[in-house]
């Protein structure tokens, strides 16, 4: 699950994206993409909403159909001032990195994956049959780590908590008094819910979040969101109360609105053109920024620079 940004998901600038400071429900739809075969839904990012807190993408994978052969397959790719977060409801990837990583995930299992300087990564077929379903988020990294070292880390477990009728895994952050493992490098959360029934969440007002369903239909508000949306639901509430009438998977995004305007193309986030420039130019040239990945898959190749067009 590589997220290659163009123009059609994001302008060639760099930009703030404005948080609502007050509680909202826009709904808006995710833009449908096909990445090695595999359909996506791409709820973020969007022309009118780049960010939810530090998070900067989000890729609805599936479900479709893995026969043993076809699966997901994407070669080694690039990426630097990000963090790759992969969560899967079915089916199972292969990850392999430049740091020597090689890790299948698998249903509740949360892969985390930081670029910093320079990473390349390549998410491969295991030969299993079955169904591929699951989500790949990004998370733009902050000043203060966007520079440094690559890492990677694999959680077996998360911790869970049940809220009347949901059941909530903790993919990154804190909620419901329940801490993940995982590592935060801006202050945001991002939880799986599972409901059948109703629920009422505790939410952070100093956060902005938004969700995202993966299955079902779920009630927010007066609204009903559903697979291939975004739903942006702004800061400054206490509580969030969610309804669904059919078993319903979605996950809710939640953050400090990040601290700078950025730049997404292709796999990168930076701030300037310059930088995404320099980037694209160590991956072709391949100078050693971004070290080999033991893949047998072919190398992706980097597409050139809106600006240079
Ligand atoms: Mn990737």
């Amino acid at each position: 699950m590589s997220g290659p940004i163009q123009t059609e998901d994001a302008d060639a600038v760099a930009t703030l994206a404005q948080a609502s400071l007050v509680p909202c429900i826009e709904i808006s739809p995710s833009r449908e993409a096909v990445i090695d075969g595999q359909s996506v839904r791409r709820a973020l990012p969007q022309r009118g909403r780049r960010t939810v807190g530090a998070w900067c993408f989000a890729d609805h994978i599936g479900p479709s159909p893995m026969d043993g052969a076809t699966g997901l397959d994407i070669g080694p790719h690039p990426h630097i001032g990000l963090q790759t977060v992969t969560w899967l409801l079915s089916g199972e990837v292969l990850h392999r990195d430049s740091l020597g990583s090689e890790q299948v995930i698998r249903p509740g299992q949360l892969n985390l994956m930081t670029a910093g300087n320079g990473v390349a990564h390549s998410e491969e077929n295991t030969g299993a049959s079955g169904e591929l379903h699951g989500i790949q988020f990004w998370v733009a990294q902050p000043e203060a780590t966007r520079h440094g070292a690559p890492a990677f880390e694999h959680h077996a477990s998360l911790p869970q908590v049940d809220i009347e009728d949901a059941h909530v895994t903790v993919l990154i952050g804190a909620f419901g008094g329940v801490e993940s493992p995982a590592r935060r490098d801006t202050d945001h959360v991002g939880i799986d819910v599972a409901l059948d029934g109703q629920t009422t969440l505790p939410l952070r007002p100093d956060y902005e979040y938004a969700i995202v369903v993966l299955d079902g239909a779920v009630g927010v508000d007066s609204e009903v969101v559903t697979p291939g949306h975004l739903a942006y639901l702004g800061e400054d509430r206490e509580t969030l109360t969610l309804s669904a009438q059919e078993p319903t998977r979605l996950v809710l995004l939640g953050g400090v609105p990040f601290e700078a305007p950025i730049l997404m193309w292709w796999n990168f986030v930076g701030r300037t053109r310059e930088e995404i420039d320099a980037a694209t130019e160590s991956w072709q040239q391949d100078d050693g920024r971004f070290p080999t990945v033991a893949s047998p898959l072919e190398r992706l190749e980097a597409p050139p620079t809106p600006w240079l067009k």
